[in-house]
């Protein structure tokens, strides 16, 4: 069974809806039932004095979903049926019982063959009982035709600009007619297309409900872990989000000059640094088209359980005068995701602010000795890379070999001259910029030190020294922390013998690290387990100094 947080997979539904109404301000949940409701819009009937109810709904695994979109200035109740199945017309009619009254209802369905049936004749049952329902079908799915070869266009993510908006005018008071064709015009004008990089499992089954190649991608996809309507190979994600972009806009036949919105979802496994860099190639796309982008949203909308993907929603801004102003209209809805650019012009960049200090001051006299023993560092770092990384890989995040040749690559594409001072200052101000995470900081520190303790004369054993105390100063680990001070330190102690004891002292002590226990750094949260591997830190210092020379 594939691993998953749930109890009971016959009881995800209901408790993920009551996690849901506990977080959402305003909400219940009906005893017994999967559906979520507005407290303050409950019916005794349909006479119950009431503004307009919104309801919507469908198979659960699309969460926030709807029921996440009950809230003030969104839905007044959802209905979900089990996972990707649509509810029953029993549970949909109790929907509309429970929160409609005067005002009457609008169904919000997305185009699936049993939510249509489930929800119109529940419809048609609530109209008998004396209600005024009246339901709207989206079906935004620009991937299939739109004719009678098969069961029509779905619904997906556009489904939930339509919530948005109806749900601001039924807030404002808007009549049902109003409401009904408002949601009728945003259903008609917005257009989806989607695209799956991995499959999702049902709660309860162990297998995908299909396969999605290795290397490949699903496009034009449903919401329900369904096959695309083509597979296509694995591309960037500038090429991918190109595809759906095109794939909309052509559908829609929107041109230069046109005003849109876009919604940019996450099918429910791609994370929200993917999804911004979706959102960043749409924007980019559009705007080349000559498109202008009134309003961007992006976050998980309309999820496919944990199905890694994403889909372009794009809805002319000019189906009806006042979307801007609905769709910026307040709701606490928990899912809907706010604050949307209210204009995108394109990036905004300000300038990065100018250093106080320059490496190009006081040169002094070019140190040959010093710059090609860094040379020999930096390129020994470099042959060494993918040894680091392994190491790191182990023990912590697998970044270091790649971290300190990003600094080595950086200096030999453009080594300082000048003194030892000047070299080791300006080699700090590099690793400062380019190494980052642990080692980064260290490094530079430890650098600004040797600098300063170098001297005229090159006393390099009293930079070691320094620099060893600058790495201790600043990271508080001491010998036998295993970190790089267990190579470091003891180099440090044994320079004033010659290069050669410093190189050995260096090789001993990462080679104790193999047997100690991490006390600081990354390496330390993962205790016992990394007894049998040397710290890469450590390693990393016997690489450099034992391509240093006399
Ligand atoms: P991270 O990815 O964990 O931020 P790096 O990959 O840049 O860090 O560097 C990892 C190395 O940093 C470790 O192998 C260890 O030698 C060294 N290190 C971690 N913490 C300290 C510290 N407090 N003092 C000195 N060295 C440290
Ligand atoms: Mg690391």
């Amino acid at each position: 069974m594939a691993k998953k947080l749930i109890n009971d997979p016959l009881e995800v539904v209901r408790e993920s809806m009551e996690g849901v109404v506990l977080t959402q301000p305003g909400t219940a949940i009906l005893r017994d039932r999967t559906i979520v409701v507005r407290r303050d819009r409950l019916s005794h009937g349909p006479n119950t004095d009431l503004p307009v109810a919104l309801i919507s709904g469908g198979g659960a695994g699309h969460e926030p979903a709807h029921a996440g979109y009950v809230a003030s200035g969104m839905l007044t109740a959802a209905v979900s049926g089990g996972v990707f199945s649509s509810p029953s017309v029993d549970a949909v009619l109790d929907g509309i019982r429970a929160v409609t009254g005067t005002g009457g209802a609008l169904l919000i369905v997305k185009s699936y063959t049993g939510d249509r049936l489930n929800f119109g004749l529940a419809a048609e049952l609530a109209r008998s009982e004396g209600y005024d329902v009246r339901m709207v079908v989206v079906g935004d799915d620009v991937a299939l035709a739109d004719d009678d070869e098969n069961a029509g266009r779905r619904g997906l993510a556009g489904t939930v600009l339509v919530h948005k908006t109806a749900g601001a005018l039924a807030e404002r008071g808007g009549s049902l007619d109003d409401v009904t064709a408002l949601a009728q015009a945003v259903a008609t004008g917005v257009g989806t297309m989607g695209l799956g990089l991995t499959p999702c499992v049902v709660p309860g089954s162990d297998e995908p409900g299909a396969d999605i190649a290795e290397d490949g991608v699903e496009l034009g996809l449903g919401i329900h872990g369904e096959p695309g309507v083509t597979s296509i190979d694995m591309a960037p994600a500038d090429d991918l989000a190109g595809r759906l972009v095109d794939g909309v806009v052509q559908d829609r036949g929107y041109e230069s000059g046109a005003h849109v919105v876009a919604l940019i979802n996450s099918t429910g496994g791609t994370p929200p640094m993917e999804l911004a860099i979706v959102a960043r190639a749409a924007v980019n796309l559009l705007q080349q088209k000559g498109i202008r982008v009134d309003r961007l949203y992006q976050g998980l909308v309309m999820t496919s359980l944990e199905m890694a993907g994403c889909s372009v929603s794009l809805l002319a801004t000019d189906v009806h005068p006042d979307l801007l102003t609905l769709l910026d209209a307040p709701t606490a809805s928990i899912g809907w995701p706010s604050r949307g650019a209210s204009d995108v012009p394109g990036l905004v960049q300000v300038e990065v602010p100018a250093a106080a200090w320059s490496p190009q001051e006081e040169e002094g006299v070019d140190d040959r000795i010093c710059a090609g023993g860094i040379e020999r560092a930096c390129n020994a770092l470099l042959a060494a890379e993918e040894e680091l990384t392994l190491m790191d890989k182990v023990v912590g995040d697998g970044d270091l070999g790649t971290a300190l040749a990003r600094g080595a690559r950086s200096w030999l594409g453009e080594p300082q001259t000048g003194d030892a001072r000047h070299q080791l200052r300006a080699l700090a101000a590099v690793v400062r910029r380019e190494v980052g995470g642990t080692s980064g900081p260290l490094y530079a520190a430890g650098l600004l030190r040797a600098a300063e303790a170098v001297g005229a004369d090159g006393d390099w054993a009293a930079a070691l020294q320094a620099a060893s105390e600058g790495v201790q100063e600043l990271g508080g680990a001491k010998a036998g922390d295993r970190t790089m001070v267990d190579a470091l330190a003891p180099a440090a102690t044994e320079a004033t013998a010659g290069l050669g004891a410093a190189q050995a002292a260096a090789r001993r002590g990462a080679d104790a690290t193999t047997s100690q226990v991490a006390r600081r750094g990354r390496s330390s949260y993962l205790g016992d387990r990394v007894k049998g591997h040397p710290d890469p830190g450590a390693v990393a210092v016997t690489v450099w100094l034992d391509a240093l020379s006399d």
